[in-house]
């Protein structure tokens, strides 16, 4: 197998994993699942890849100002919820921003995608406070 083909089944690999998850999972926890299956896979490739499937527009890059960044497969927006406890992020719907959603513009800005993230105590954690 020549070296191009092998690294294009690695990100397609990615993607997969990508797809099947709703952890929106860091770079690492891809790094460690690949290598199950891609002995030879390095953190470097890993981020590689990374940064052509979110220029190819597959994949979205979230950016919660943390330590790690964490990646999504990109398939429709919604919104997110991450808990300032246990550091999970969950998908919410879109909440419908007055209509903003479905404008093409705004103002004579031309409207591409829109973020909204919400912060704050996931059910679990909220309900493990409130038994101990
Ligand atoms: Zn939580
Ligand atoms: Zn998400």
């Amino acid at each position: 197998m020549t070296k191009k083909l092998r690294r294009s089944k690695q990100r397609s690999r990615m993607l997969e994993l990508l797809r099947s998850t709703e952890q929106h999972p860091t770079a690492t926890w891809l790094y460690d699942e690949l290598r199950k299956e891609f002995p030879t896979v390095s953190l470097g490739n890993v981020y590689r890849n990374l940064s052509i499937l979110v220029e190819q527009g597959y994949v979205h890059k979230l950016d919660f100002g943390s330590t790690f960044d964490r990646y999504e497969a990109a398939d429709g927006q919604h919104a997110h919820f991450m808990c300032r406890g246990c550091g999970r992020i969950y998908d919410l719907p879109m909440p419908d921003l007055e209509g903003y959603s479905h404008r093409r513009d705004i103002d004579g800005h031309r409207l591409e995608s829109a973020r909204v993230e919400f912060f704050g105590v996931c059910h679990e954690c909220a309900a493990e406070t409130e038994s101990s």
